[in-house]
Order: structure tokens, then C-alpha cells, then sequence
């Protein structure tokens, strides 16, 4: 069965298609900054040759058929041989918690979610709406970043607010990055060749948008994003756990509305917001290296709450076999690897620095065998995990279809 796993963000749309039980990747790609003048498009083939492009991408559904176009001309022959479309959604709420195939009542559902995360979730709906157009043939399944983290226990996942606004509206702790942090946690039991019931595992994923995840009999237990994406770590432009007051203290101070302090927690703070400089990793390191003072309180800022994240994770698994990086910076940033382990040196944790520095974007174990606990950078492959779901799904459907 060919499945094709879509991704879509504010501006971009990744992409992948897969055969063979999702083991085979027959091409992947992403199309970036599309309504822009300049969008950038980058296609992988099965064999490896990669095609770049900058064109023209006014809208999503225009970015869809350019990518179908791309498949047609060397993956497929015929649209109708791709079966099932696997859709990443970043929020199902409490009422959605495993993949479904997409009909009206899901669709109806996923449209109440999208105001738990703004950001996300109207394109995430977008694909869908364009897939039912251009791939109507196709089971469409929605694959959920917050189904990973349903055994949270109520304990964890209750605000210390009035209990009425969970009962009202659903205030809680949904996560996300389960996708991701599923997908890594499953690979690293493979990779120490250990039953991941067996395994107290920390998983880091640290990308533009960054969250830690602790996992035990491979269940999430505990994740540092909340009720949104917005909480939790710092992130590349969001600013992660803040006091609360902070926000009533600003719209005061600065008489400022709700969809402009949304906008500045979101999209103007995190590493961005306090180097004034960027939200991209690279550059904050290269300028942290000339010198650049508020490049370097960002990068510090970041390690910190990562190592302390990852420290108050410790009682909520009752111990620590595991430690995982992956994601953007997790997978290719071993500065910021090392120095979060090197706060971490209390919990017996001991890198390898030339191993870690080897490991850039490929899986491998970093710490030295005389670590209590094993460090791993896993490069997180979340389309192939949304790929053997949609599989899941889809057969089932077309077991009730025959
Ligand atoms: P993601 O959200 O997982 O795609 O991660 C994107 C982020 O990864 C970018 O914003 C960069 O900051 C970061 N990143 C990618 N490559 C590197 C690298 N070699 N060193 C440091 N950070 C990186």
C-alpha cells in the first residue's frame, strides 16, 4: 500500500511517500515559505537525487499539486495508487485520542480543537480540506502529536486552577511532539536491543519548537508542553513557561490586546526574543562565538532549562536509563548536547565528547560506557511513524469497505 504522509505548517508543507509497510521511502520533500515570492522547494527521489526550486507557491493547495505533480513524474504513474493519506495534527483535544480516518464528525471535531493551538491546527485542517479535493479516492487518516501523552496521570495533567475550567472547557496538560518522542523512545529500545517496558527514558526533542518527554514501559508519564505548544521549555520563538502575572503585568503596563501579547509570547520571544538576533540555532551559536553577549544569555538560558527540565524529570520515573536528542538542534547541535549533559553530571551522566561531536544529524550512542545512563542522538522520522498508523487505519476501513 502507498501511503502519503503530509505535514503542514503556517508556510510549509513536508511530505513523504512510502510503500511497503512504510519501510520504504519512495521520495520526500518539503516546500518552505509558500505564499512568499520565493518559495523553496526540495525533493528527494527514491534513488537519492535530490531536485531544488524556487518558484512561485501562492497557497497550500497549489503546493499539494506541485508536490503531486513531482510524484507522478518518476514515483507513481497514477494518483490513484497512493491509498491513504496520513495527515500530522497537533491537537485532538480529549475527545480524539488515536488515529482515525477523517469524516465529517472528525472533521467537525478537529475544527473545535483549532483553537487550542491557533498556530498549527488551521493548517493542519487546510491539507485535509485541499487532500479531499485533489486525492478524493484516498482514506485520509489523522494522526495525532497529542495521542502519545493520554497516560499522563490526572495528577500531572490538572492545572492548579479552579477545577471547573477543566470540567467547562478542558483546561489541562495535552503535549505534544508524541509523534516524535513515540517514535524515538520505540528506536532507542531497539537500538540497546531492550524490551522498552524495561526503560526509564528521557526523550529531548529540540527543534524551533522544543519539549521533553518522560517515558517509562513506554507510556508517556509526564511532558513539559501544556494546554499548548506555548508551554514548557524555551523555545526558537516561544517563550515556554513564564509566571502567569507576567502576562496580566504587560497587558497593563503596555495596554496591550490579547491577539498582540499572543503574538509576542509566540512568535517574538524564546532564544529570538532575547537575542534580538534570531530563532535559528546556527546563527546564535556563530554569533555567540564573536561575541555577541545576548546570543550567548539566550543559548545559556536554553541549556539551563533543558537540564533542569530534564532534572525534575528524574522522581516522575523514579530513575533514568536513557537520555535521547533529537529534532534540529537535539540531532546536530553537540555543543549544546555537551553542556546539557555537563549539568547532568550529577546523575552519573558521562559523554564521549568525540562521539558526540561525530554524531550530526545520525543516530548513535554518545556517552561513554561507563555512563549510568546512555545517551542517544536519534534524528526523529516522524512521517514514517504516521505512515504505519495511517496503515493501521486504512486497512481497517478497507476491511469494513470488502
Ligand atoms: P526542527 O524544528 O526540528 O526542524 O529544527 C529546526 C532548528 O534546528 C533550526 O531552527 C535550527 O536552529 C536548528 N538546527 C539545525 N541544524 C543545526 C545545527 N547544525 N546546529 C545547531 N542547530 C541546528
Amino acid at each position: 500500500m502507498k501511503v502519503l504522509v503530509l505535514n503542514c505548517g503556517s508556510s510549509s508543507v513536508k511530505y513523504a511517500i512510502f510503500d511497503d509497510g512504510a519501510d520504504k521511502v519512495l521520495a520526500d520533500g518539503i516546500v518552505e515559505r509558500i505564499g512568499g515570492f520565493k518559495s523553496k522547494l526540495k525533493h528527494r527521489f527514491g534513488g537519492g537525487a535530490i531536485l531544488e526550486q524556487e518558484r512561485v507557491v501562492p497557497n497550500h493547495e497549489e503546493a499539494l499539486k506541485i508536490i503531486i505533480d513531482l510524484l507522478i513524474n518518476g514515483t507513481i504513474k497514477n494518483i490513484s495508487e497512493i491509498s491513504a493519506v496520513g495527515h500530522r495534527i497537533v491537537h485532538g483535544g480529549e475527545k480524539i485520542n488515536r488515529p482515525v480516518a477523517i469524516d465529517g464528525k472528525v472533521l467537525k471535531l478537529l475544527n473545535e480543537c483549532a483553537e487550542l493551538a491557533p498556530l498549527h491546527m488551521p493548517h493542519n485542517i487546510l491539507g485535509i480540506n485541499v487532500c479531499q479535493r485533489i486525492l478524493r479516492h484516498a482514506v485520509q487518516v489523522a494522526v495525532f502529536d497529542t495521542d502519545f501523552h493520554q497516560t499522563i496521570p490526572d495528577y500531572a495533567y490538572i492545572y492548579p486552577i479552579p477545577y471547573e475550567y477543566y470540567e467547562k472547557y478542558k483546561v489541562r496538560k495535552y503535549g505534544f511532539h508524541g509523534i516524535s518522542h513515540k517514535y524515538v523512545a520505540k528506536r532507542a529500545a531497539e537500538i540497546l536491543n531492550v524490551n522498552i517496558e524495561e526503560l526509564k527514558i528521557i526523550s529531548c526533542h529540540l527543534g524551533n519548537g522544543a519539549s521533553l518527554c518522560a517515558i517509562k514501559n513506554g507510556k508517556s508519564l509526564d511532558t513539559t508542553m501544556g494546554f499548548t505548544p506555548l508551554a514548557g521549555l524555551m523555545m526558537g520563538t516561544r517563550c515556554g513557561d513564564i509566571d502567569p502575572a507576567v502576562v496580566l503585568y504587560l497587558m497593563e503596563k503596555e495596554g496591550t490586546c490579547l491577539d498582540e501579547i499572543a503574538r509576542i509570547l509566540n512568535e517574538r520571544s524564546g532564544v529570538l526574543g532575547i537575542s534580538g538576533l534570531s530563532s535559528d540555532f546556527r546563527d546564535l551559536e556563530k554569533a555567540a562565538e564573536k561575541g555577541s553577549d545576548k546570543a550567548l544569555l539566550a543559548l545559556e538560558m536554553f541549556i539551563y532549562r533543558v537540564a533542569k527540565g530534564i532534572g525534575s524529570f528524574i522522581p516522575v520515573l523514579g530513575g533514568l536509563d536513557v537520555l535521547i536528542f533529537t529534532a534540529g538542534v537535539g540531532e546536530n547541535s553537540s555543543t549544546i548536547r555537551s553542556r546539557v549533559c555537563k549539568m547532568l553530571q550529577c546523575l552519573g551522566i558521562e559523554l564521549d565528547e568525540h562521539l558526540n561531536l561525530e554524531k550530526r544529524g545520525i543516530e548513535g550512542i554518545i556517552s561513554t560506557p561507563a555512563s549510568d545512563v546512555k545517551v542517544i542522538v536519534i534524528p526523529t522520522d516522524e512521517e514514517k511513524l504516521i505512515a504505519k498508523e495511517t496503515i493501521k487505519v486504512a486497512e481497517e476501513v478497507f476491511t469494513l469497505v470488502n
